[in-house]
């Protein structure tokens, strides 16, 4: 008998799953890097007549896991990746078979997840009543679409219509912190507004700006802080710029990517207790939540003003119903906003707590044993992010991250911060455990051992 469609389909989902699993299995043995020697062998020309599943997911599986990064085990520390929780993992493997559009007539309840989950990280970081936003690709996205909300705005208190683009609109200011991500640079660019006119602020001896050298604001400026310095995990001095901000009518952007999340600790999060002084925020789910890629959130306390300048229709009145669609960047979305819906609930708060501590307990656990090994870690560890160097020794730094991803045994990048080259390491993966902190300073050690001395 002819198998349905639909036989055809549920049989290749399990398929899929199961080699996930064989995958996930050998995780804890394997090296961290890549393995490259067959990837040439998936370069090959399209076949005329289609290949059986079987052979498609072995190909897959074989050649593709092993090129791989292992960023899901607990041993990748390189930039600011995270795991998949289990829940997010398996919401994500539901959500294939779904295949929803994050629309209220194509995906009712993918899109009361969406909303349900933005109101609970809303909560969370302690933001205030009546922010909304949209789930987006990530960061870079999310900063673009509340950049370009900000932009509108304050062109429009110039008395410069919504819409009416930005040739011949008035000037606008723009301030940023030194060390603000290269990605939000191109998320202004994108906005139309480009970088050659920022007015930069130094920052200290952590990342994290100078409130004193913050220049006069006004209500044409935009400014642009950071809760989360890749290098350091240092937060700018939100209570006092929020201050200066309202003071000055000016909007206040933070770009919280994997840092926004500190804010439900007790310890890591007292820097934010301002937090919710800011006019936008950005904050990734793929990142220190640990849902699967891709995922950002755009959170805006004039979640109107993000309607006015993200609806689909031209109008520039908001929708009285909007959908995602009128906050965020994309027309058709994937329904990404779910996992971190199930992520959260498999988590609770308490859990999210306990996650956050656990990433701050073991970046500091690392920076003390490096330190005792001879390393130096030049700034204080406010979260999750670690930059370590060799004073008088900084060449080593290279071999030694060198030598400890050949080791297989843990994966952390090169790093160049405030004229001081070294290596950074991130904890952001729900799964590193103690063991994992273990085989990473194992590997250090070693490998100074063996290239220094
Ligand atoms: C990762 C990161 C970004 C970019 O985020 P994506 O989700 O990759 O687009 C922006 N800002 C900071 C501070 C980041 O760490």
């Amino acid at each position: 008998m002819q198998k349905t469609p639909l036989i055809v389909q549920s049989e290749a989902y399990l398929e899929g799953a199961k080699r996930g699993v064989r995958y996930l299995e050998q995780l804890s043995d394997r090296q961290v890097q890549p393995e490259l020697s067959r990837l040439q062998q998936l370069d090959r020309s399209l076949p005329e007549a289609g290949l059986p599943l079987q052979n498609i997911l072995d190909t897959m599986a074989g050649i593709g896991g092993e090129g791989t990064v292992a960023s899901a085990a607990g041993r990748y520390f390189g930039y600011v990746i995270g795991g998949a929780l289990p829940a997010a993992s398996a919401a994500r493997s539901l959500l294939s078979a779904w295949d929803q559009i994050a629309d209220s007539l194509t995906g009712p309840s993918v899109v009361q997840m969406e909303e349900t989950a933005i109101s609970w990280i809303v909560e969370l970081l302690g933001l205030p009543e009546g922010t909304n936003g949209a789930f987006t690709s990530g960061a870079t996205m999310a900063n673009m679409a509340l950049i370009v909300t900000a932009r509108d705005v304050l062109l429009s208190r110039q008395g410069h219509e919504r819409g009416a683009g930005l040739i011949g609109a008035p000037r606008l200011r723009i301030v940023a912190g030194r060390e603000i991500h290269a990605t939000v640079l191109k998320s202004l660019r994108m906005a139309g507004l480009g970088t050659q006119d920022i007015e930069w602020v130094d920052v200290d001896d952590q990342g994290q700006m100078k409130l004193d050298e913050v220049p006069e604001l006004d209500e044409r400026t935009l400014v642009l802080a950071q809760a989360g310095n890749v290098c350091t995990g240092a937060f700018d001095p939100f209570e006092g710029l929020a201050e200066k901000c309202r003071a000055a009518n000016a909007w206040l952007h933070v770009d919280g990517a994997f840092g926004l999340w500190a804010k439900v600790s007790e310890e890591a999060g007292f820097k934010l207790k301002k937090l919710d002084g800011a006019d936008s925020w950005v904050v990734d789910s793929h990142k220190t939540l640990n849902t699967p890629y891709d995922s950002g959130l755009a959170l805006c306390r004039h979640p109107e003003d993000m309607q006015a300048s993200m609806a689909i229709g031209a109008s520039y009145l908001p929708a009285a119903d909007p959908n995602p669609a009128d906050r965020a960047p994309e027309f058709s979305r994937s329904a990404r906003g779910a996992e971190t819906w199930a992520a959260l609930l498999s988590l609770g708060r308490a859990g999210v707590v306990e996650m956050v501590d656990r990433f701050h307990g073991h970046a500091k656990r690392i920076a003390g044993d490096l330190s005792a090994l001879g390393f130096t870690v030049p700034h204080d560890v406010h979260f999750n992010q670690v930059f370590v160097t060799l004073p008088k020794n900084e060449d080593a730094c290279a071999r030694i991250t060198e030598h400890v991803q050949n080791s297989g045994e843990a994966w952390f990048g090169p790093a160049t911060w405030q004229g001081k080259t070294g290596f950074r390491i991130s904890v952001s993966n729900w799964a590193t455990n103690d063991e994992d902190i273990d085989r990473l300073i194992a590997a250090i050690a070693k490998a100074k051992a063996e290239i220094v001395g």
